[in-house]
């Protein structure tokens, strides 16, 4: 038997050739259509569900065959602009010209468990069953995981190769996140001839917004206001004016109790202009935390030892698709995939960071 060993060249031609690919949400068809491909000719099964997310299933091997499945996750989607995204290979990492993100978040994970996949198949080892799901629509607000049904997964543990840092880190936790739209209705009323007829609905949301405590809560959560509209003309009180407000917390009540203490501050502005408030969640995930003992944690380690890495925790503060398979019940970690400057012009992705990646992923399916 051989160990599974990663080819740099074959990986990097996919890596490119997978960021060459335009796939902002909800135009992921192609990366999708060539990862299964790709895998299919390793012998994963592979199906679109109605969400368009690409889902595999690969049978184990071996002496490993009988062991429990593990699940890949990453995104096919990138932010924008990726449009006639020309790739720079310079100083042992890929870049893009300066005039678009290069789509390594995620697509440097999407090409590492592929290059996984095909390096442990080429090998012929013994390995876990293994299954994959490549995702639409993360970046503008986790639509495919979030729409996706694990009843149909066997895999009692899952790995998230998407925040940037060295390869290496495990996020044990990430936060939970919940942006709420409030819009506020007053009357309008001509600001000059009759201002005591008007209710000013612009006055709400200020008001609202200075009874609030912003910015960072305490250790572990934070709450803003992140967007506010409203006014018609200078000359008219303003009968309506919306905002924004998200709290993140890696506390799920902490960030509840936040986000109510800020919609009590609208309710009670708004009364006192005589006017009303009205309160709609507009984007919402769930936190998680694991222990460094937990099993998912130290089989990731593991992994990371094999690839020659040195395991590191982490915490993040943004979300992802694992936020959403571990609010379904399915416990999930996220790793660093070593990306650069993420939805920037400035992206890039270091070469020796891809392949270690690749050997990550590689050994999580070896190693039962
Ligand atoms: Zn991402």
């Amino acid at each position: 038997m051989n160990a599974p060993s990663i080819q740099p060249d074959r990986l990097l031609d996919l890596f490119l050739l997978i960021t060459g690919i335009n796939s902002y949400y909800p135009n992921e068809g192609a990366v999708s259509d060539l990862l299964r491909n790709r895998l299919e000719g390793i012998g994963v099964r592979l199906h679109a569900d109605e969400h368009r997310n690409l889902v595999g299933d690969w049978p184990g091997q071996g002496m490993f065959a009988d062991a429990d499945p593990i699940l890949l996750c990453a995104h096919m989607d990138t932010v924008v602009p990726t449009e006639g995204m020309r790739a720079v290979v310079r100083d042992a990492a890929v870049h893009t010209d300066g005039t678009s993100v290069l789509g390594a978040d995620d697509k440097a994970a999407v090409a590492a468990i592929v290059e996984a996949a095909e390096a442990v198949a080429g090998a012929g080892v013994s390995r876990v069953p293994v299954e994959f799901l490549f995702t639409v629509g993360e970046d503008v607000g986790h639509i495919g995981s979030k729409a996706f049904d694990i009843t149909g997964l066997r895999s009692q543990m899952a790995f998230v190769p998407d925040i940037d840092g060295p390869v290496g880190l495990v996020s044990l936790a990430a936060p939970s996140s919940r942006n709420v739209k409030v819009v506020f209705h007053g009357r309008a009323a001509h600001a000059g001839l009759e201002p005591e007829q008007g209710r000013n609905a612009i006055v709400m949301a200020a008001t609202a917004i200075g009874a609030m405590s912003l910015g960072r809560v305490d250790e572990e959560t934070t709450a803003n206001v992140g967007l506010i509209s409203g006014g018609e003309a200078p000359n008219v009180i303003p009968p309506r004016a919306e905002m924004t407000m998200q709290v993140r917390s890696l506390d799920n009540g902490k960030s509840d109790e936040v986000m109510e203490t800020m919609i009590a501050c609208c309710r009670d502005a708004a009364a006192q202009q005589c006017g009303t408030a009205e309160f709609e969640t507009v984007f919402e995930t769930r936190g998680f935390r694991f222990d460094p003992g937990d099993p998912i944690v130290r089989r990731v380690e593991a992994a990371i030892r094999v690839a020659g890495r040195d395991p590191q925790h982490t915490v993040t503060c943004g979300g992802s698709d694992a936020n959403e398979l571990n609010a379904k019940g399915l416990p999930t970690v996220v790793l660093s995939v070593g990306y650069r400057d993420i939805h920037t012009n400035e992206e890039s992705m270091p070469i020796d960071e891809l392949n270690c990646l690749a050997s990550v992923c590689a050994a999580l399916m070896v190693n039962a």
